[in-house]
């Protein structure tokens, strides 16, 4: 592995967002600034191809980037900032298993994203 490919990886171990490669280029050409986008790019490719990190894509034209995560989890994207929220439920969980299993299958994968905006809040209004 090249120094600017552990750059990379480095960067998107720290991420606790989901960084598109712009941002990823960002942060690694503030740690050393010769590494190109295009460098980005080939290197999330690769890191992707060897299943070290996920691409996510949440509807808004960039792809997302994050290591693969220990514990699996889903996530739900505020439309209005673009904010993702990762959350995990064992109810969801249990039933995608359970439906899988019905139509004849073993769960081994799923992807699961809401998109919402945030409720009003009703202590605002009152103010
Ligand atoms: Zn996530």
């Amino acid at each position: 592995m090249t120094e600017q490919r552990r750059v990379i990886a480095r960067v998107i171990e720290a991420a606790t967002d989901h960084p598109d490669v712009e941002e990823l280029h960002r942060r690694a050409a503030s740690i050393d600034n010769r590494i190109s986008i295009s460098t980005v790019y080939r290197t999330v490719k690769l890191f992707e191809d060897a299943g070290i990190i996920e691409r996510h894509d949440f509807r808004d034209g960039r792809a997302r980037y994050e290591s693969v995560p220990g514990e699996h989890h889903d996530h739900l994207i505020d439309l209005r900032t673009g904010t993702v929220v990762e959350f995990r439920d064992e109810e969801i969980e249990l039933l995608q298993e359970k439906i899988a299993r019905e139509l004849g299958f073993k769960l081994v994968d799923h992807r699961l994203e809401l998109y919402g905006v945030p409720l009003d809040d009703p202590a605002k209004k009152t103010r």
